[in-house]
C-alpha cells in the first residue's frame, strides 16, 4: 500500500533520538530539528523541557503520552497539515522504541505527511554493539511481562533461531527475570546485563544467571538503575565440534544445496558427522 501524497503545503514530522544518559550524545542535527520545528510533541514536557533548556533552546510543547497519544496524534495532524514542523521526542533514546509514538507516525504515514528521522541514541544498539554477543541477527521484546508465569511463557515462545534475545528491564525486577530466564533456557545460558549506559557507572556485567545474580547481590546499588538484558542465542555443541575449514564448506554448500543435501556433502568431504553438521545448519537460521 502507497501512502497518500503529502501536500507540499504540509509540515514535516521528525522523530528525534535524544541522549540516554550522557548530555553529550545529544547531535547537532537533533538541536537544530529542535530549535526549528514549530512543536515538540514530548513524552513529558518538564522532562523534556529541562533538557532543551540545557542547550539553550525554547520550544513549544504539548505532551503525547500512552495515555493521550490516540487524540494528540489527531491533532498534532492537523499542525502538520496546516504546515507546522514537529518534533517528537521521549523521555531518552528513540521514541517508539518501547517509548509512545507509534500512533502518530501510523496516522501520518497513512496521511502522506512526510516523517524524517533524526538518528541517534538508543538502548538497545548500545547495549548489543559492546556485549560481545552474536549481532548478526537479534530478536528485540521491549519489557518482558512483570508477572512470572507471564514472562516465562513469553521467553517460551521466542523461536531458538532468531540470534541474541534483548529486553529492556526494571531494576526492581531484574533478579526475577535471571532466575526465569534460567528456567527457560538452563542455568548455562549466556548472558550479558548491560547497566546505565553512557553514565558514570556504566557496567555489562557477563555471565550466567547465578553469576550474574551473584553479582547483583554483592552490591544493593547494583540492582538500581536502567538495565538491558541479552541472552546469547542457545550455544551449538556442533559449533565447538566441528573444525572451523569444514564449517567454511558447509557454509558454501548451504548456499548452493539443501540443507540436508549439503550437511551430507561436507560430511564426506571433511569425514564429520552428517547429524552435527545439519544442526550447525539449522543453528544457522536454515530451513528443515
Ligand atoms: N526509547 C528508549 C531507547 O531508545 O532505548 C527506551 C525507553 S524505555 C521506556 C526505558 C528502558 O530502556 C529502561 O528501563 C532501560 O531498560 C533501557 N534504558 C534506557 N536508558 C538506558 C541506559 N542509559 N542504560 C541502560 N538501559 C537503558
Amino acid at each position: 500500500m502507497t501512502s497518500a501524497h503529502p501536500s507540499p503545503a504540509a509540515g514535516t514530522l521528525y522523530i528525534v533520538a535524544t541522549p540516554i544518559g550522557n548530555l553529550d550524545d545529544i547531535s547537532q542535527r537533533a538541536l537544530k530539528t529542535l530549535t526549528a520545528v514549530a512543536w515538540v510533541a514530548a513524552e513529558d514536557t518538564r522532562h523534556s523541557g529541562k533538557l532543551l533548556s540545557h542547550f539553550n533552546i525554547s520550544a513549544r510543547f504539548l505532551s503525547l503520552h500512552d495515555h493521550n497519544e490516540k487524540q494528540r496524534a489527531a491533532s498534532l495532524l492537523q499542525k502538520l497539515q496546516a504546515g507546522d514542523d514537529v518534533a517528537l521526542v521521549s523521555d531518552a533514546g528513540t521514541p517508539l522504541i518501547s517509548d509512545p509514538g507509534y500512533s502518530l507516525v501510523r496516522l501520518c504515514r497513512d496521511a502522506g505527511v512526510r516523517i524524517v528521522p533524526v538518528p541517534g541514541p538508543c538502548a538497545l544498539i548500545a547495549a548489543l554493539c559492546c556485549a560481545g554477543l552474536p549481532t548478526d541477527k537479534f530478536h528485540f521484546i521491549g519489557f518482558l511481562p512483570a508477572k512470572s508465569g507471564q514472562r516465562q511463557q513469553v521467553l517460551k515462545d521466542i523461536p531458538p533461531a532468531v540470534g541474541t534475545v534483548i529486553c529492556y528491564e526494571a531494576a526492581r525486577r531484574v533478579k526475577d527475570t535471571l532466575a526465569d530466564v534460567a528456567a527457560v533456557y538452563g542455568e548455562e545460558r549466556e548472558l550479558v546485563l548491560a547497566k546505565e549506559l553512557s553514565k558514570t557507572f556504566e557496567h555489562f556485567c557477563h555471565g550466567t544467571a547465578a553469576s550474574i545474580t551473584a553479582w547483583l547481590e554483592e552490591d544493593p546499588q547494583r540492582c538500581q538503575g536502567e538495565m538491558v538484558l541479552m541472552i546469547a542465542p542457545p550455544a551449538t555443541k556442533a559449533d565447538d565440534d566441528i573444525n572451523a575449514v569444514a564449517q567454511q564448506t558447509l557454509k558454501l554448500l548451504m548456499a548452493e544445496l539443501p540443507l540436508k543435501k549439503a550437511a551430507a556433502l561436507t560430511a564426506e568431504i571433511h569425514g564429520e558427522k552428517k547429524n552435527a553438521l545439519y544442526k550447525l545448519g539449522l543453528s544457522w537460521g536454515a530451513s528443515e
